[in-house]
């Protein structure tokens, strides 16, 4: 294998060209990204950068001095519009055309949009580092009436930014529960209580009618009848893989999982075609096979490194990871690993809701399939090991009994 070429200039892609020179690979990188920015995290979008503790420098990806070790040919810029799976080649929306051994897609996804809101004054998503900026800087000027439509992610993170830099936060979600889909109903309902708690008015089981407002938004109104006044919208609604550029490549998308590349359990979408991160849907072996594409930024770490490893031959085994996320909200440290939903055991094995500070397991079938902590990070990384391990529910249960009986380690 000499040539390598990574479109997707973000966290999987930097990771997987990282992963190809840390196991020795020495042929020609050539890395493809339609930002002008060089590669940057994106998890202090909706934290440090958005509320300014944060510069732009600290979210690199790449240090200044690592680009030479990492020796890619770097095209920022430049967007992928096809792709040729036979002789793969990339063609670039200038007509270029770029042919490799190996192709790793890792083009990730972008927010959806709520109709009509595009462009509008006042409206914001938050996935680049532009959007993040963007809202920052609307939410400078003096206390703002912020809505945000959406309780997933973006919304939680965001609703808990802007509360905290004093503005006026109200937070709209259709479903009955916030962040059901990440963390299933129970754990959903408790962390919308937190919001509450924090003084964001949350608004759960109705959608949004309309945006109103001349040259910019004012009012959101609700399909409840209700009208919110607004200086500021978020919409943090879900985002959409970005696989458009590969409609014609007859690499097979999953409609089920918004489009996704799907990928065999090496994460091979085609020979010598690899997808990771966002963008990919894969079968993963530690939950019997499940097809999942999973928008955190661990797997984006784990997938681009495991792409990496492979194309370099040092990798044999199938790519099954436990997921892992973490998200932080006012001072709550949430994290979350494994499966929350379609279980029928669920267990609080340390500390209390009450006191804001406890960790839960979860099962299905007699099977430990995934645990979350509330501040308490220690038993989210044990037990994700005991999940990678294929524990029982009941060895899970013993496991918990016996670790409550051991002293904690003073700090
Ligand atoms: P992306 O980061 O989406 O990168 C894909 C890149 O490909 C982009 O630069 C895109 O512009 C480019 N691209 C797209 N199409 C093309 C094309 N046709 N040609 C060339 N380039 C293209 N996860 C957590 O676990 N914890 C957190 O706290 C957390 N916070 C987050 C906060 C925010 C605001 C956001 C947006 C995400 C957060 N995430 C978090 C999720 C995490 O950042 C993502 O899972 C991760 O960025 C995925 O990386 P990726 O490389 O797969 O895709
Ligand atoms: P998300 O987590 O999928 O949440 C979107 C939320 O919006 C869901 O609760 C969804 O409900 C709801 N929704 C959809 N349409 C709506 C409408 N018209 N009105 C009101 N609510 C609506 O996506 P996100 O929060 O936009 O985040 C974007 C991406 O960034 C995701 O990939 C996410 O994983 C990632 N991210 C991750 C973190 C983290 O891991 N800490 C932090 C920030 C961002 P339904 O589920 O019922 O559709």
């Amino acid at each position: 294998m000499t040539s390598v070429l990574i479109v997707g200039a973000s966290l999987a892609g930097i990771r997987c060209a990282t992963a190809l020179r840390r196991a020795d690979f020495d042929g020609e990188i050539t890395l493809v990204g339609d930002e002008t920015h060089c590669p940057y995290d994106r998890p202090p979008l909706s934290k440090q950068f958005l509320s300014g503790e944060w510069e732009a420098d600290r979210l690199a990806l790449v240090q200044p001095t690592e680009w030479d070790e990492l020796d890619i040919t770097f095209l920022p810029g430049r967007r992928a519009v096809g792709l040729n799976v036979a002789t793969r080649t990339v063609t670039l929306d200038e007509g270029e055309e770029l042919s490799a051994e190996s192709i790793v897609i890792a083009t990730g996804a972008r927010p959806r949009q709520l109709p009509d809101a595009d462009g509008v004054g006042g409206v914001h998503v938050v996935r680049t580092i532009d959007d993040s900026a963007s809202l920052h800087a609307d939410l400078s000027s003096g206390p703002k009436k912020v809505v945000v439509i959406g309780a997933g992610f973006i919304g939680a993170e965001v609703a808990a930014t802007a509360h905290g830099a004093g503005h006026q936060v109200t937070l709209v979600e259709a479903a009955a529960v916030p962040m059901e889909r990440g963390l299933g109903p129970v754990i959903g309902k408790i962390c919308g209580d937190l919001h509450r708690r924090e003084g964001v008015d949350l608004r759960l089981s109705t959608a949004v009618a309309g945006l109103h407002g001349d040259s910019a938004v004012d009012r959101v109104e609700l399909v409840d009848g209700s009208m919110l006044d607004a200086d500021v919208v978020v919409v943090g609604i879900g985002v959409v893989p970005n696989t458009e550029w590969l409609a014609d490549s007859t690499l097979e998308l999953d409609p089920t999982l918004g489009n996704g590349v799907v990928t065999n359990e090496r994460c091979e979408a085609a020979p010598n075609i690899y997808a990771a991160g966002d963008v990919a849907c894969f079968p993963n072996e530690a939950f019997g096979g499940e097809r999942m594409r999973i928008e955190h930024w661990e797997n984006a770490v784990e997938q681009g490194t495991y792409v990496g490893r492979r194309i370099a031959g040092v990798e044999a085994d199938p790519f099954a990871p436990v997921p892992w996320f973490w998200s932080d909200q006012y001072s709550y440290k949430i994290q979350l690993a494994g499966r929350p939903l379609g279980t029928d055991e669920m267990q609080i094995i340390d500390g209390s809701v009450e006191d804001d500070r406890f960790a839960t397991i979860f099962g299905r079938d007699g099977q430990l399939t995934g645990v979350f902590g509330l501040n308490r990070p220690r038993p989210v990384m044990q037990f994700r090991r005991k999940i990678a391990e294929r524990c029982s529910w009941d060895e899970a249960l013993e496991f918990a009994a016996a670790a409550a009986k051991k002293p904690r380690p003073s700090k």
